[in-house]
């Protein structure tokens, strides 16, 4: 007995190790972090000798809780709760976007700085990988308020970001008029302009020509690619895109330039189908005006369920996590998912797609053009040169074309998905970057 209970490895004692993740950390935990956990345990196997360090890709690196009080328009006070994850710092600063929403948690905040990591090395870019939010519905505050509760955010989580040690930019809900904010804040407390603490800030404050732009930009270019990859002529495809913001508006306007039929939009109003195509331009108009796609004429109603049966060629994921689940994704009907959003796609129904031969271009790919124009910004702020749009935009298509190219190869040699295969360029490059660096001390 005593000899039982002297052996750790004991399935019937099953002694907590240093290895043992808390239960807030596994993928039985159901949520984006869950999700994030499984796509790495699908890579280890092809991890060779830097799977010793997989576990490093388990755990965020630092997280910060924050309590954000602010004074509202009728004299009371609230209390919101916002986080700051730094999940990986192995390759440089931590990077990556802070949203405003009201369903955001830690453990979303966790999965998405996760894959900023792995989409940051994907493009290698020198970064590692972060990102922040509140649990706010902004549409319920003033602006006044919006600026308060974004500045006091911003002080609280100063103490962990800077522009050499990690850099916000915009996301779901936040634009250039909050990193100004941001940015303005953090160099109060510093008492000097750091404009390169956050990227996506606007143009005549240090921003990038083509920063705006260039989520929806890389979206396409990538899907481009992989179109022609599975002979799906583009200019007479027929495109369904969910979310028409910053990311889903320019990839919807950028395929319908090259001649696509945008059949189909869902966002949070509800979901709108024309079968000639949809007036892209004019959408785009109707968005910014009344903040939502519902509405739009021409173009007929449908159910929000019924987007998933939508006779499509490409369908652009471009709103929020965990939107194709094994519920719809055997009634999708394109040939070619190209996931704008992050965390569109629940691994049971990445499953399903591959089985049906449904090509996924994944996230942590296809939407990196964003946070590669930021990337410029924040080299363009550090050297006070600023490049023309012309420039950031062949760079940012040179960048693009060779990630997929590279991840493309991967896939083929492992006889992997373009995810697992992404996973495996950016986990090697992570890995391979902290084994060098070593444990300290
Ligand atoms: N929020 C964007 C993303 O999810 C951009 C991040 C950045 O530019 O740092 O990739």
């Amino acid at each position: 007995m005593s000899q039982h209970h002297a052996n750790p490895a004991s399935p019937a004692h099953p002694a907590a190790t240093t290895h043992a993740l808390p239960s807030y950390l596994q993928a039985d935990h159901l949520g984006p972090w869950g999700i994030y956990l499984q796509q790495v345990d699908r890579v280890t196997p092809y991890l060779g000798h830097l799977a010793r360090w997989a576990e490093t890709l388990k755990r965020p690196k630092r997280a910060l809780i924050v309590d954000v009080p602010i004074q509202l328009d009728n004299g009371t006070v609230a209390h919101f709760e916002g986080y700051r994850v730094q999940h990986n710092t192995s390759r440089g600063p931590g990077k990556g976007g802070v949203r405003f929403h009201q369903d955001v948690t830690l453990s979303e905040v966790m999965a998405l700085s996760a894959w900023m990591s792995i989409k940051n090395a994907a493009v290698n870019v020198p970064y590692g990988g972060a990102k922040g939010g509140i649990r706010v519905d902004p549409k319920t505050l003033s602006r006044g308020e919006l600026e308060r509760l974004t500045r006091r955010y911003t002080s609280e989580i100063g103490i962990i970001i800077g522009p050499t040690k990690d850099i916000p930019a915009p996301d779901v809900n936040t634009n250039e008029q909050v990193m100004a904010w941001m940015m303005d804040t953090y160099s109060m407390n510093e008492g000097a302009t750091a404009t390169g603490v956050v990227t996506g800030k606007p143009i005549d404050l240090g921003g990038s020509l083509g920063r705006r732009e260039a989520t929806g930009r890389g979206v396409y270019t990538v899907g481009v690619e992989a179109a022609q990859h599975i002979g799906l002529d583009v200019s007479k495809a027929r495109v369904a895109v969910q979310g028409f913001g910053n990311v889903g508006g320019i990839a919807g306007k950028l395929f319908a330039q090259a001649g696509a039929r945008v059949v189909a939009v869902q966002d949070h109003g509800g979901t709108i189908y024309k079968e000639s195509g949809l007036d892209v331009p004019a959408l785009l108009a109707h968005v910014a005006a009344h903040g939502t796609v519902a509405g739009f004429t021409p173009a007929e109603t449908l159910a929000n369920d019924a987007f998933w049966d939508v006779d499509c060629d490409i369908l652009i994921p471009a709103a929020l996590e965990q939107q194709i689940t094994k519920a719809n994704a055997g009634r999708i009907k394109a040939k070619l998912v190209i996931e704008g959003a992050n965390g569109p796609t629940t691994p049971e129904a990445d499953d399903i797609l591959q089985e049906r031969n449904v090509l996924v271009l994944p996230d942590v790919i296809a939407n990196a053009g964003g946070v590669t124009v930021s990337y410029f910004e924040w080299v363009q702020d550090f050297s006070s040169f600023f490049w023309s749009e012309d420039e950031i935009n062949a760079r940012l298509v040179r960048i693009m074309k060779e990630a997929f190219a590279g991840v493309w190869n991967v896939a083929q040699d492992h006889k992997v998905s373009l995810r697992t295969a992404t996973f495996i360029v950016a986990c090697k490059r992570i890995l391979h970057a902290r084994e060098l660096r070593g444990l300290y001390p």
